[in-house]
């Protein structure tokens, strides 16, 4: 098939794209400038160099960001939209609300307009637009939403990435609905993803949003005390990037929505993973490791992924470990 997948220089999105090159898929990504888009490039063999090239998109958020990008020869069958941002170091939540939410609608309105070719739209939406902070119900799955509004992701910054994913999944099954283009929706809601990065980051800065708390376990910021686990679930990249590929391929997908989680997790279960396997962090952590998990934690339901992507799901030490090698090997 050929592919348009949003926001290639992203965490997830990098993974994306090496899933669809190695089955066969002829890519083009976006990026924000013309420098992140040949460091992908060159992350590739020669072999691939047919497979995959890029268009500069710099604001999603702009009106009509994605009208031209959509058009394409031979045609687009299929987008995955993962482009949004995911950080904390905004001064206006409306750095968050505006490329998630236009970006969304922005580019499902340019491929009913402008690629009737496309068949399938993946959208990475997150748990974020799952989870009822305040109050959780005893198993999470696909049926639930966030009742986060527009008004508290303006006001309340600890709500605004929530509110973003809301809000941006909410207008893509509206825009389904409403519009009923040519083409079938899934979304895929994922928790923490852990797990190595493709490309090194060029400084700490860079490390993407939720690989953060290994870096601050390697440079002793958990020496005192674990960070508070807060949303007690997590998915490996290499899964959520599979569930990617399964979403855009498998026909039944079409018109779902799928919570991509593989299993509960806590910081304590991540410390005890980093002290057994990397015993030179012994002494960046507590000497007694204690649990915060609360006696009646919420469950998960993440069957459809199962039966419908195929997910296996791979365990917490490997995406542990794997990710901390990384940010050793490339001395982050
Ligand atoms: P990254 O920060 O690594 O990737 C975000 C991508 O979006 C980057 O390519 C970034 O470009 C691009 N982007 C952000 N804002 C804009 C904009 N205004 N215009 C154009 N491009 C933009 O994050 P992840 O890979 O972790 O996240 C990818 C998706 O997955 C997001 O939708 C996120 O909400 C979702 N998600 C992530 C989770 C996680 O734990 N990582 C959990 C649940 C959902 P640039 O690199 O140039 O900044």
């Amino acid at each position: 098939m050929k592919v348009l997948v949003t926001g290639g220089s992203g965490f997830i999105a990098s993974h994306c794209l090496k899933a669809l090159l190695s089955h066969n898929h002829t890519v083009v990504t976006t990026v924000r400038s013309a420098e992140k888009g040949e460091n992908i490039l060159a992350a590739y063999p020669e072999s691939f160099k047919g497979q995959l090239s890029y268009v500069v998109v710099p604001d999603i958020a702009q009106e009509g960001a994605f009208e031209q990008v959509v058009v394409s020869d031979p045609p687009f069958e299929a987008v995955l939209h993962t482009a949004s941002p995911f950080h904390f170091k905004f001064q206006d939540p409306k750095e968050l609300l505006d490329p998630a939410i236009h970006g969304t609608k922005g580019i499902l309105r340019a491929i009913k307009d402008n690629a009737p070719s496309v068949k399938r739209v993946v959208i990475t939406s997150s748990f974020a637009a799952i989870t009822s902070p305040d109050v959780h119900p005893d198993v999470y799955d696909e049926s639930q939403w966030n009742p986060v509004t527009y008004e508290e992701g303006i006001e309340d910054r600890a709500k605004t990435y929530r509110a973003s994913k809301t809000l941006a999944e909410r207008a893509a099954w509206s825009f389904m609905e409403e519009e009923k283009p040519g083409f079938s929706l899934v979304t895929l809601c994922p928790p923490y993803v852990f797990g190595p990065p493709i490309h090194a980051p060029k400084s700490q800065d860079a490390l993407n949003t939720s690989n953060l708390h290994f870096l601050m376990l390697m440079h002793g910021g958990w020496k005192e005390k674990l960070p508070p686990t807060g949303t007690w679930l997590w998915v490996d990249v290499q899964d959520i990037a599979l569930a990617h590929l399964r979403a855009m391929e498998v026909s039944e997908a079409g018109g779902k929505r799928f919570f991509i989680t593989a299993d509960h997790f806590e910081m304590k279960e991540v410390a005890e993973i980093a002290k057994k396997n990397f015993p030179e962090y012994a002494n960046q952590l507590p000497a007694q490791l204690l649990s915060d998990k609360p006696d009646s934690l919420y469950g998960f339901d993440n069957s459809r992924s199962k039966e419908i992507l195929q997910l296996e799901y791979l365990p917490l030490e490997t995406s542990v470990v794997d990710t901390i090698k990384f940010l050793q090997h490339h001395g982050v």
